[in-house]
């Protein structure tokens, strides 16, 4: 789980912030009052693993842009979670990260509060018993971090929240890749303004080896229905998006929150 170098991926993070950008000037010439605009917030200085992460998302993102006629920033500074920078944004993204300081997450706070949607992968909902920030606590179902496995390893998936638009052409089961999977401590199932989506399946367990897994109510994927948010667990390594299903997944998700489907 320790850091390491990032420098052979800084090719393909150049690549990548070209496409961006181009993205991002394709819609200042195009902007029509429809045109949704979206704001990914990352990190390159956490660990490898959430950085691989950050990078395909990225590229995954500029393709669905494209492809759903959305407009896309992505950042590194998370000083742009202020109320000026998040106003034209429909979306905003964290791939691997949460606020730095306390008026970043004010200002998140009062954009959710205000109707802005979110999706949050993995290490970017991580909360202890020492959470400087009830609110965030309370807006992802009040689960702070209790175990994890490892190293990381596919799981099988169940897609319990069948009649949502996020679950739109999903099995009823299917393999997620290669992931470091989470418990959170009370499970968010539990909380009634919470509904999970999708959920780790018990014939995973004992998922791990390092680090263990084996019992309990893991959800994956789930949604505050007090807010237009979702949080996905998948987000650790380079092999998040190898499959077409949790893609479809991923692709669902980022329609809905824009009130696309
Ligand atoms: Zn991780």
């Amino acid at each position: 789980m320790g850091r390491g170098p990032v420098s052979k991926y800084l090719v393909a993070l150049i690549l990548c912030f070209g496409m961006l950008s181009s993205s991002a000037a394709a819609g200042a010439q195009e902007s029509t009052p429809q045109r949704p605009r979206v704001l990914i917030l990352y990190s390159l200085n956490v660990e490898t693993d959430h950085v691989l992460f950050a990078l395909d998302a990225l590229r995954f993102f500029a393709a669905l842009a494209q492809k759903e006629n959305f407009a896309l920033d992505a950042t590194t500074n998370w000083e742009d979670l202020n109320d000026a920078n998040l106003q034209p944004y429909q979306l905003v993204v964290w791939l691997n990260e949460s606020p730095h300081n306390q008026a970043e997450r004010e200002a998140f706070e009062r954009y959710m509060t205000k109707g802005g949607a979110w999706l949050g992968f993995h290490v970017s909902a991580y909360n202890d018993k020492t959470t400087k920030w009830p609110w965030f606590l309370t807006f992802i179902g009040g689960g702070v971090f209790d175990n994890n496995s490892w190293p990381p390893l596919p799981a099988k998936l169940i897609v319990d929240g069948r009649a949502s638009p996020v679950t739109r052409n999903l099995p009823e089961t299917f393999v997620s890749p290669t992931n470091e999977w989470y418990r959170w401590k009370p499970s968010p199932r539990l909380d009634s303004h919470i509904h999970v989506l999708l959920t780790l399946d018990p014939s995973n367990y004992p998922l791990g080896i390092k680090g263990l897994l084996t019992y309990g109510d893991v959800p994956a994927v789930w949604t505050n229905t007090q807010y237009k948010m979702l949080y996905m667990n998948m987000g650790h390594g380079d092999k998040i998006f190898t499959s077409p299903v949790q893609n479809t997944l991923i692709e669902n998700a980022t329609e809905w929150l824009l009130g696309k489907n």
